[in-house]
C-alpha cells in the first residue's frame, strides 16, 4: 500500500517575541496560517525494518539530518513499530525559507504513517510527537489558523482569514532562524503587534484590516541586514501588493493580494529581479 500526503508551506501573519526564556527558547506569540504550496510526500513499507528517504532536491540531507527521517524514527520508536518504510520527498516549498518547510515535511511524516500502519494516534498525540522535533511542527500537523504561543508549539485554533492571493518572493540569501533570533533583543523591542486586533480582524473577516495587522518582530533583525529582503518589501508594495511581510525567519517575504487583476503585475515585476516567486491561495 502507498500513502500520499501534502506537506504545505506556514506564513506568520503575525510574529511576535515577548522574551528570552531561560532554557535558551524564546517566548513567542503567533498567528500562523497555511498556503497551498506543498512538498509532496509518498510513503510505503519496506520489508526490512530500515528507513529510507529519498528526493531529487539536491540541497537537503537524506539522512537522519532531515526532519522527515527524524519523525519517521520517532515514531517507530514510540509506538514499537519493528516494519520499514521507503519515503519520497518531493519538494516544492523552498529550503531555509521562513516557510517551515522541513517541520511540515516531519508532520506530513507523521500523519501518514500513522495510517500506513495503523496506529490509532489522534490529532493531540501527534502534535505531542512533533513538539519533539520542533517548535513548528505541532502547528504543521493540526493545520488551518492557529494563534500559537510558548516556543510556538501551544496552540489555539481560529477561524481562517478572508481568503486572497498570496505572493510569495525568495531571495537568494541564507538566513539563519538561530542566527536571528540569537541578535534580537526581547527587551528592546519598540512595537509589538497586536494578536487582538488580528483576531478581531480575521473574526470580522476584513481583509483590509487584516493587511492593516500584519507583523512580524524578526524584521528589526533582517531588515536592517539584508537589502535584498527591503527591495523586495518595497517592490511588492509599490506594485500594490495590499499588505506584505517577511514571513518567519526569513527570508521569504510575502504579498497578501486581493484582486486577480493585480497578481500577474506583482508577479512579472518581482521575477525582474528575483528567480524564486510563487503565487499561490490561502489554504481556507
Ligand atoms: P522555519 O520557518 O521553521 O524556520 P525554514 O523554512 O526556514 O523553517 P526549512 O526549509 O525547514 O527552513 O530548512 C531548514 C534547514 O533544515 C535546512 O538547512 C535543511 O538542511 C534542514 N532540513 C532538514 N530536513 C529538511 C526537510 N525535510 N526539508 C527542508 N530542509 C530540511
Amino acid at each position: 500500500m502507498k500513502i500520499y500526503e501534502k506537506a504545505p508551506a506556514k506564513i506568520n501573519l503575525l510574529l511576535d517575541v515577548l522574551r528570552k526564556r531561560e532554557d535558551g527558547f524564546h517566548e513567542v506569540e503567533m498567528i500562523m496560517t497555511m498556503v497551498d504550496l506543498a512538498d509532496r510526500l509518498e510513503m510505503y513499507e519496506l520489508p526490512r525494518d530500515q528507513i529510507v528517504l529519498s528526493s531529487h532536491a539536491g540541497f537537503i540531507p537524506l539522512d537522519e539530518k532531515n526532519l522527515a527521517f527524524q519523525a519517521a524514527r520517532l515514531i517507530k520508536d514510540r509506538c514499537g513499530v519493528e516494519r520499514g518504510v521507503y519515503i519520497h520527498l518531493d519538494k516544492q516549498i523552498p529550503v531555509a525559507a521562513g516557510l517551515a518547510g522541513g517541520s511540515s515535511d516531519a508532520a506530513a511524516t507523521l500523519r501518514g504513517l500513522n495510517r500506513l500502519w495503523g496506529l490509532g494516534l489522534s490529532v493531540r498525540e501527534l502534535e505531542a510527537l512533533g513538539a519533539e522535533l520542533g517548535s513548528d511542527v505541532p502547528f504543521c500537523i493540526r493545520g488551518g489558523t492557529a494563534i500559537a504561543t510558548g516556543r510556538g508549539e501551544k496552540l489555539e485554533s481560529i477561524e481562517s482569514p478572508p481568503q486572497c492571493w498570496v505572493v510569495l518572493a525568495k531571495p537568494p540569501i541564507n538566513v539563519s532562524t538561530a542566527d536571528v533570533y540569537g541578535k534580537l533583543r526581547a527587551a528592546e523591542i519598540e512595537r509589538h503587534p497586536s494578536i487582538p486586533g488580528m483576531v478581531d480582524a480575521i473574526r470580522r473577516q476584513s481583509f483590509q484590516d487584516v493587511c492593516a495587522g500584519l507583523g512580524n518582530v524578526l524584521e528589526s533583525v533582517t531588515l536592517p541586514k539584508y537589502s535584498e529582503v527591503r527591495q523586495i518589501k518595497e517592490v511588492m508594495t509599490k506594485l500594490g501588493a495590499d499588505g506584505v511581510l517577511m514571513s518567519g525567519s526569513g527570508p521569504t517575504v510575502f504579498g497578501l493580494v486581493s484582486k486577480e487583476s493585480k497578481v500577474s503585475r506583482i508577479y512579472n515585476g518581482l521575477r525582474g529581479f528575483c528567480k524564486e516567486v510563487y503565487v499561490v491561495r490561502l489554504l481556507t
